[in-house]
């Protein structure tokens, strides 16, 4: 690569430990951000962060080479992020032991951005188990041409059924087309009890309104509706982390959002990379100090 480091008028460098290569590149061409911006954003808001994916095993959306232009998904550790960035032996179903990746401070998160990364995704069980998810999510994927008023009448229905058999749920902001419904858990129920109660309550919502909801992933039968992803509720799979910058237009970022914001949030893409001190702001805010915790186990249904 011939592009020079330039240290001096690099933009805002973070005062990791953790050396970014081109800070000045741009990752987007919708936006300004540059890798030293990113870096910065991710060195800020770790603290919002790492309650939610340190420790935990990870996945990573990877764009070395900006927003757009080969973006990948990875999911194993492939030696080369450093000291910062550690990994979880996690066995495999045909028995095999990987090294998955995972972090527990802000530089390991910047060391993942100086490897060209944007997203974070989080299994939904930490290192302690990794065989019992502590949290549930219902990701609502709408149809093209659906509108967010849909996902968010329909996230609220959610929450409701939710309530009535006595969970507890806290909306994310994908910062892409939807909201995810999030339900912690305290890690007792192993994978399998818990993608099967995440299908049967998905199936349900969608037996008791078929126009409405779909559960299977088939886009062909999503026509006008809205598709509960249950899937993330099976061991292996993954959901954006919170205040994640999303590799898509405009460098959104999945935010935390209470029930009462979301009723008059009008797109899943309201904030942005740029927008991290009203982030940190909000999120001072005691309404949302408690997002995303709960002490609850499944219900026997
Ligand atoms: P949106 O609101 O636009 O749907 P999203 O984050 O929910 O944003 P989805 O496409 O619904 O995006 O994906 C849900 C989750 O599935 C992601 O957050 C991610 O963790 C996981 N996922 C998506 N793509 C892949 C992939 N190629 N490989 C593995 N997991 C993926
Ligand atoms: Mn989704
Ligand atoms: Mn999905």
């Amino acid at each position: 690569d011939v592009v020079a480091e330039k240290p001096a008028a690099a933009p805002a460098a973070p005062k990791s430990s953790i050396t970014i290569t081109h800070p000045e590149r741009r990752l987007f061409d919708d936006s300004t951000m540059t890798k030293g911006d990113l870096a910065a954003f991710y060195e800020t808001m770790a603290p919002l962060i790492l309650p939610f994916a340190a420790n935990r095993p990870i996945s990573l959306v990877r764009c070395p080479q900006g927003r757009g232009k080969h973006c990948f998904f990875q999911k194993h550790d492939a030696g080369s992020f450093g000291g910062q960035v550690h990994h979880v032996d996690i066995k495999e179903k045909d028995g095999a032991l990987e090294p998955y990746l995972y972090v527990d401070s802000a530089d390991g998160l910047v060391a993942c951005v100086q490897m060209g990364t944007i997203e974070f995704h989080g299994w939904g069980a930490s290192n302690g188990d990794v065989e019992k998810p502590d949290r549930l999510v219902f990701d609502l994927d709408p149809d093209e041409g659906l509108g967010f008023a849909e996902v968010k009448t329909a996230a609220a229905d959610l929450k409701s059924h939710l309530a009535e058999i006595g969970l507890v749920s806290f909306a994310l902001l994908s910062g892409g087309k939807g909201v995810h419904v999030v339900v912690p858990l305290t890690p007792e129920a192993e994978w399998p009890a818990v993608k099967d109660f995440a299908d049967r309550f998905a199936q349900a919502l969608a037996q008791a309104e078929p126009h409405r909801f779909t559960a299977t992933m088939s886009k062909a039968k999503r026509k006008g509706k809205i598709f509960i992803d249950w899937l993330r509720n099976q061991r292996g799979a993954t959901a954006v982390m919170p205040y994640t910058v999303r590799a898509r237009s405009g460098a959104p970022v999945a935010v935390p959002v209470t029930w009462t914001e979301l009723a008059d949030i009008d797109t899943p893409a309201k904030w942005h990379v740029g927008d991290e001190q009203a982030l940190l702001e909000r999120a001072s805010d005691p309404s949302l100090s408690g997002w995303g915790i709960a002490r609850q186990v499944l219900p026997d249904l």
